[in-house]
């Protein structure tokens, strides 16, 4: 692997700074170089002042007619300059009296700062300036880039390193790894000409397209970076299709027992899917499956009928849920469907006592636990399996791409690798799945089972919240059940399972003859896992929570949702949470509550669950208002983590990426290597766990 070179290489970068541009990402040149300007200002061009407007970011120029010192309030200097078409005045709350003595009257500035209308007319208040005395001083032949801040570093001080690291281009760490053929056919500048031009845009470049990120200097950065992944991604799946598997044969009595013992059939969907997965165990190479499908479709079942051929086979399966609630509910599930079939479940979630976890982890290494289910406890240290043939990763969203990847690892026996199986309610369209997910094979479950009921939504202002509680009451009155969501309302204001506690309170009050319980994450897990199963059995009719519940928590009696502060949460979050409603034959409604007023956006946000239950509809919808989008949350993928690129933005270059990907492969593998060198570095991730 080619070793990037350092930023330090370039004169003036020692310890200290190369640790503040490590807060930046920056560690190399290449990295330098990607590290985008996030606006640009026109210096271009000196305005008179004159023609001054507050609000107009300007460079002028000026010669000094007056510098004092005033107290307006606090002690501040001001500085008068005048250019012949008018007057302007620098205001400086903090300075140095060796800056008031270089503000001498009669010397001439340049200053660029933001222009807003002062007590005695247009000023600047700590404008950017240097003298310019003498000869007429050149203005810049390009605009200035605005780059992230950080602490300790200005904006000078990144200007002139990433110059110094444009200086250097052509260089080996910025060397065309796209062949021009490839290029060509994009009709895309070369690596050198994009970076140069975002880095130092000629004064009539589009601006307003530069700071959207969709200029074609750009979109040739994005390409080349959603392309190191997409084919990071690739490699890792031929890696692993060259691994061996478990090839579970096709004997299905435990299936047909299981499917016997319930009370409903399996949907076409569910059946197609279940079809898709048990194909692909049967192959001598490890599966990798994502399943996709919206909240309430059965994805759990699938999963446990996937999970009787490795049974049978005499293996065992381990399901990872990103919570300790789902977890706790995946092993009630479990334990009610394979005890009986002489299926032992494990459950490694929370914190149990030594003893326990000594016993527990003793079955999984012996296999006499056949199933195994916990949170990312499952991949921790001393949890060994005898015989692990299937992963299942539930919710995956919550989960980084190294998480999944990790419980693949932990069942590694000898070469074998097991077969994984990922579901996600987080619908993402094609393309996307395409890219992000290049590594998986996909099967969609899209349809609910039968006699399911539409949820009805309903966004109501928080001042109406009785009316909710009446809501409530009539609900639980009819012998349902009810959730009341209170999430996050400000960081800074209130710990969010100290409003729970107010909440259920203040309902508890206004409800008394409701039995009314409380859950959130600061509670232990056996607390938890006690308030949820009072719940399941009716005991809890109203559940007050955070948004511990957000996923996968499944009681079907519960008909009526109600969400506060819903305007301050993801289309993504609430369509999951409205999914905890409307899973049995009741009708059920979900209620938004918002603290108004509400801006047009976020109405509009509101407005697109009102108006749709499908999960991939809300997810479409989403990203259009949104761009860049919750949709892939933020570690569900490598490709969260692009420096230049966005999924939702750029969205239009993936199918030209997965064609440029292909040809790379096939004609110019070794341009492979440094391109993922480049873009993913030594967080190689994919690669090195695959
Ligand atoms: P999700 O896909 O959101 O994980 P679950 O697996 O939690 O959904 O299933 C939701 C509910 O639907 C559960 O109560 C489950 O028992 C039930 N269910 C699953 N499949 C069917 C089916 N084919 N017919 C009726 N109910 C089903
Ligand atoms: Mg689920």
């Amino acid at each position: 692997m080619i070793s990037p070179t350092p930023v330090t290489v370039l004169r003036g970068v020692g310890g200290a700074v190369a640790e503040r541009l490590r807060a930046l990402g920056v560690e190399s040149i290449a990295d330098l170089l990607f590290l985008l300007p996030l606006r640009y200002e026109d210096r271009t061009r000196i305005v008179p002042l004159g023609v001054l407007h507050p609000g107009q970011r300007a460079a002028v120029e000026g010669e000094i007619r007056l510098t004092e010192i005033a107290f307006r309030g606090r002690r501040q200097l001001l500085c008068r300059i005048e250019d012949g078409t008018g007057f302007l005045t620098l205001r400086f709350f903090h300075f140095s009296a060796e800056q008031q003595r270089s503000l001498a009257r009669g010397s001439r500035l340049r200053c660029f700062g933001e222009v807003r209308r002062g007590p005695t007319g247009l000023e600047i208040v700590h404008p950017e300036y240097r003298r310019i005395d003498g000869a007429a001083a050149p203005v810049t032949d390009h605009l200035t880039p605005v780059y992230p801040a950080t602490e300790g570093l200005t904006q000078g001080r990144l200007r002139q390193l990433v110059g110094a690291a444009l200086d250097r281009v052509p260089a080996l760490e910025v060397e065309d790894l796209l062949p021009p053929a490839l290029l060509a056919a994009e009709t895309m500048p070369s690596l050198a000409e994009a970076l140069r031009y975002v880095h130092r845009p000629p004064p009539d470049a589009p601006i307003d397209a530069l700071i959207a990120r969709r200029h074609p200097a750009q979109r040739r950065l994005a390409f080349e970076e959603l392309l190191a992944h997409h084919l990071s991604l690739k490699r890792l799946r031929r890696r692993i299709q060259r691994e061996a598997g478990w090839t579970l044969p096709v004997r299905d009595d435990l299936k047909q027992r299981l499917l016997a013992s319930l009370p409903f059939r399996l949907t076409a969907a569910q059946d197609r899917a279940l079809g898709e997965i048990e194909a692909d165990l049967a192959r001598p190479v490890p599966m990798l499956r994502l399943v996709q499908g919206d909240v309430g479709c059965g994805k759990t079942l699938v999963a446990a009928l996937a999970a009787c051929r490795a049974i049978e086979a005499g293996a065992q399966i381990a399901l990872m849920a990103p919570t300790e609630l789902l977890a706790d509910q995946h092993a009630r599930n479990f334990r009610r469907w394979f005890e009986p079939l002489g299926a032992p479940v494990a459950l490694l979630a929370g914190r149990p006592s030594a003893r326990a976890r000594r016993e527990t982890l003793a079955a999984v290494r012996g296999g006499d636990a056949r199933i195994a289910i916990g949170t990312h406890a499952l991949f921790q240290e001393g949890v060994e399996f005898a015989a692990l043939a299937v992963a299942i990763v539930d919710e995956q969203h919550r989960f980084g791409v190294h998480q999944r990847l990790s419980l693949r690892e932990k069942g590694a026996a000898g070469d074998r690798r097991p077969h994984q199986l990922i579901m996600t309610a987080t619908p993402i369209p094609r393309t996307l799945a395409m890219t992000a997910y290049a590594d998986l094979d996909v099967s969609v479950i899209d349809e609910l089972p039968p006699g399911r009921t539409a949820v009805r939504t309903v966004v109501l202002a928080d001042s109406r919240r009785d009316q909710v509680v009446l809501r409530i009451r009539e609900a639980c009155r009819g012998g349902r059940q009810a959730y009341w969501v209170c999430p996050l309302i400000d960081e800074s204001e209130e710990m969010p399972f100290q409003a729970a506690e107010e909440t259920a309170a203040a309902l508890a009050a206004a409800l008394p003859e409701i039995r009314v319980g409380l859950i959130h994450g600061r509670m232990a897990g056996t607390a938890k896992e006690q308030t949820m199963r009072r719940f399941q059995h009716g005991e809890i009719q109203l559940l007050v929570a955070t948004t511990v519940i957000e996923v996968g928590v499944d009681v079907p009696n519960a008909t009526l949702m109600v969400i506060e502060n819903a305007e301050r949460m993801g289309l993504a979050q609430l369509h999951q949470l409205r999914g905890r409603v409307g899973r049995g034959a009741h009708a059920s409604s979900c209620v938004l509550l918002y603290r108004g007023p509400l801006a047009p956006l976020a109405r509009e946000r509101l407005a697109v669950l009102r108006t749709t239950n499908d999960g991939f509809e809300v997810a479409r919808r989403d990203l259009a208002l949104r761009g860049p989008g919750e949709l892939l949350g933020t570690r569900q993928t490598g490709l969260a983590q692009l420096r230049v690129a966005d999924l939702a933005r750029d969205a239009d270059l993936l199918p030209r990426v997965q064609v440029a990907a292909e040809r790379l492969l096939d004609r110019w593998p070794e341009r492979i290597e440094p391109l993922l060198a480049r873009w993913i570095g030594g967080a190689e991730r994919y690669g090195r766990v695959g």
